[in-house]
């Protein structure tokens, strides 16, 4: 299958995925790919309904990197399948894209600490608890799996005007390469 990246509005970012009960090679395969999509793209995290995959996966790596793909500065690298935020705490104000919104950016409400539930590639049970960016990241992946685009956390009237300027954006860029 061709793994491409979904942008809104697909339908799939709007749904609730369904939950992993195979620990099998199929799923290796499809964090594979997700690992795959998500480098080519230059994201540092991927929620498998983004390529069109329709289970609770999550892919994150926030290694910096340059230009050239060297690594600059490790950062944290996990998988994590059938993800749940069992614990939120503190405000901070998030600045944040996503690879399913090409070319916006908002600045959005997220909890500062986050405490996750998830699987492991095995099957096994993990804890994360851990704030800064990536408590960022899991809450904006876990929300993609769950149907919750970003975008959501606006105001009506400010969602209406950064989705207009979506549209504008993505109607440019498909004439561009028709
Ligand atoms: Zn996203």
């Amino acid at each position: 299958m061709d793994y491409k990246i979904r942008t809104w509005p697909d339908k799939i970012l709007k749904q609730k995925m369904k939950k992993v009960d195979f620990f099998d090679e199929r799923l290796e395969d499809y964090i594979q790919n997700m690992y795959r999509v998500m480098y080519e793209e230059d994201g540092v995290g991927l929620a498998a309904n983004q390529i069109g995959i329709p289970y609770q996966i999550i892919v994150i790596d926030t290694t910096k990197r340059d230009k050239k793909g060297e690594d600059k500065e490790e950062g944290i690298k996990l998988e994590l399948i059938n993800p749940k935020i069992i614990h939120k705490e503190g405000n901070v104000q998030s600045t944040e894209g996503c690879l399913s919104f090409p070319g916006i950016q908002i600045t959005i409400p997220r909890a500062e600490k986050v405490k996750v539930v998830a699987q492991d590639i095995n099957g096994d049970e993990i804890e994360i608890e851990t704030d800064g960016f990536l408590a960022i990241v899991l809450q904006h992946e876990i929300d993609h799996i769950n149907g919750i685009p970003f975008i959501n956390y606006l105001s009506p009237v400010k969602k209406k005007l950064i989705l207009e300027k979506y549209m504008k954006l993505k109607k440019e860029t498909s004439r561009r390469k028709n």
